[in-house]
């Protein structure tokens, strides 16, 4: 890193902080955004500051959202009774993109594993179990095939059961530990419509 000032060296330290880039793609991340524009660069380095401190979890479903409800959550035109549970807010942007999901959702934020000192109380578990409270019909329980998503998905099923609600789980079209968020859309719609009641 000594062979450039400290300016430069700061900035491919900290863009090589980020997942998935390493050492060679921050420095060339860095060449690029020292070649752009100034206000292209500004532009960039506001939508990270605007995005980091307007954006909260929505106060109904806990996706991330810039405003107090997210858009889902305000439509009225859906339906409010049928909730889909995912770990994140990626994976509820796969189920949205298919554009045949009518329901809402509630963002986890996590899976339980024991393996990692995760437990029920490390996602928004207790959230979920209070918007159950309201008239619901149906909780659809979409979690990773992975282990971690297994374990969520049977502990909210036994939570679930005994409020009398039906609780279903997406079919296992999705291969197993696969992350949602890379699943294409037709897998993702065939795994929503071969649910199964747990
Ligand atoms: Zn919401």
């Amino acid at each position: 890193m000594e062979y450039y000032s400290r300016q430069i060296s700061k900035l491919i330290q900290e863009l090589s902080a980020l997942p998935g880039i390493g050492a060679k793609s921050a420095q060339r991340l860095a060449f690029h955004i020292l070649n752009m524009p100034e206000d292209a660069v500004e532009g960039l380095a506001s939508a990270i500051v605007d995005a980091k401190k307007n954006v909260r979890y929505c106060k109904e479903c806990f996706t991330l959202t810039d405003e107090e409800f997210c858009p889902i959550c305000r439509d009225g035109a859906r339906n409010h009774k049928t909730i889909m549970v995912v770990e994140n807010t990626r994976d509820l942007a796969a189920y949205e993109k298919t554009g045949k999901y009518e329901g809402v959702y509630h963002v986890l934020h996590g899976a339980i594993s024991p393996m990692l000192g995760i437990g029920p109380n490390d996602i928004k578990l207790k959230e979920l179990m209070q918007r159950l409270q309201q008239e619901v019909d149906e909780v659809i329980i979409a979690t990773n095939s992975s282990l971690e998503g297994e374990t969520t998905a049977m502990y909210i099923s036994k939570l679930i059961k005994p409020t009398g609600i039906k609780v279903t789980r997406i079919a296992s079209g999705v291969p197993v530990g696969g992350d949602l968020e890379y699943i294409d859309e037709v897998t993702l719609l065939r795994a929503l419509e071969g649910r199964t009641e747990l």
